[in-house]
């Protein structure tokens, strides 16, 4: 008999346990150990301030003005021209907001349509490693085969590994999911490696499918990167979707607005899964984030959202470090990876299990985001994310405690 389908999402996230019975994550474990013990948690990647108060009272108007019944199934109207808009003043993309945008609940909920839509069994779904946790899930729900080409540390922060990327396309290959920025490592792709994706892409006829929702989350310093849309690579526009959100952008990541941009034969068949998903969400939310993807002062808010994180980031990197961790410097996103090897740890899970006792921090071990037993995993097994979207008191009380690494 064929095991029930939620076996595989278990399994190939690492939670199926030995007696069957489904663990909890380890983000859940660990957000639960802060709780328990009061440390500062660094772990789960969310702002502790929220968004601008005009998208928040826009909502809320919405709300009063009666916008709390269904919206149509691809999104309120002003929402996708908002999107549209966006997408073509950012970077030169002109999608029609009738047929090529579509509205979902949040990324997570574009990513699974997306994945369901588009591959099935015997086809490979060719992510980085790490990968966000959700990519596992919805691979093993559409009965894919996860493959990876790895991100490696060195001199320039995680890169992209060429010849092991090249190494990990097969016939088989189906879609390619490229998050950039990307989390957990903080890498912002290259021009370079975006081109080796899309050559591959296109030479092994994939589809490719990006993850793009800490596009304006660059940080700045030295080595500041940019970011580029996949989309806008000669010859892709045609064979790749385009998922963002306002989540991490306007830091309202509980309302769980985001959407898909591309081809509208590729929009349809997400259209046709997604709407048996949640068919629709966030009626109030959607005026509201179609009035901040169109305001300049909320623009000039996301920019300063930027420098701040990138403040915040260099705190954190310094902590980490006096306190003896191996830091790479992210680019972008929320997330700072760390090596604890040089503290005497070989598993960060070891280590963040002991970090509220020695520092009075929680953070994530890296491996919640490998493949059990793949070379990233083991390169990458006494490593731990922590992320920086917290006030400046909450950093310095983290920085304190870790300070205390230092003398021990
Ligand atoms: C937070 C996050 C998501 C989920 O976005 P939602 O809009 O909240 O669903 C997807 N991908 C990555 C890489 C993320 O960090």
């Amino acid at each position: 008999m064929t095991p029930p389908r939620w076996q595989d999402v278990a399994r190939a996230t690492g939670l199926l346990g030995d007696d069957g019975v489904p663990r909890a994550t380890v983000f859940a474990e660990m957000s639960a150990l802060a709780a328990r013990t009061g440390a500062v948690n660094l772990g789960q990647g969310f702002p502790d301030v929220d968004g601008p108060a005009s998208v928040a009272r826009a909502a809320a108007d919405a709300i009063a003005a009666g916008a709390n019944q269904y919206p149509p199934g691809p999104g309120i109207p002003a929402l996708r021209e908002a999107v549209a808009e966006h997408q073509a003043a950012h970077y030169g993309l002109h999608w029609d907001p009738d047929r090529e945008v579509l509205v979902t609940a949040g990324a997570t909920e574009a990513l699974a349509a997306t994945v369901l839509a588009l591959a099935g069994p015997g086809d490979e779904v060719l992510t980085l490693e790490p990968f966000y946790d959700s990519y596992a899930a919805v691979i093993a729900l559409a009965g894919a085969t996860h493959t990876t080409a790895p991100l490696v540390a060195g001199p320039d922060g995680f890169r992209l590994d060429l010849d092991a990327l090249a190494a990990a396309f097969t016939p088989r290959t189906r879609l390619v999911l490229v998050n950039t920025p990307h989390n957990p490592t903080g890498t912002v792709l290259d021009r370079e490696e975006l081109a080796a994706i899309a050559r591959l892409a296109v030479e092994h006829d994939a589809l490719v499918v990006t993850d793009e929702v800490y596009e304006h989350l660059v940080l700045d310093g030295p080595g500041t990167a940019r970011h580029v849309p996949v989309a806008t690579l000669p010859g892709m526009a045609e064979r790749t979707l385009t998922i963002s959100s306002a989540g991490k952008t306007f830091s309202f990541t509980g309302w769980k607005i985001g959407w898909v941009t591309g081809p509208e034969p590729l929009v349809a068949a997400v259209r046709t899964v997604k709407q048996f998903l949640t068919y629709v969400n966030g009626a109030p939310f959607q005026p509201a984030v179609a009035f901040a993807l169109r305001d300049p002062d909320v623009a000039a808010w996301v920019v300063e959202l930027a420098h701040s994180l990138s403040r915040r980031r260099d705190l954190l990197c310094a902590g980490l470090e006096d306190a003896g961790f191996a830091v790479v410097r992210p680019q972008g996103t929320y997330f700072v990876l760390a090596d604890a090897a040089p503290l005497g740890y070989t598993d960060g899970v070891a280590l963040c299990r002991d970090l509220p006792g020695l520092a009075g921090v929680v953070g994530v071990p890296v491996t919640a985001f490998t493949h059990a037993g793949s070379d990233v995993d083991r390169a990458l097994r006494s490593w731990v994310r922590f992320t920086f979207v917290k006030r400046d008191e909450v950093l310095e009380q983290a920085v304190a405690g870790l300070h205390r690494l230092h003398r021990g």
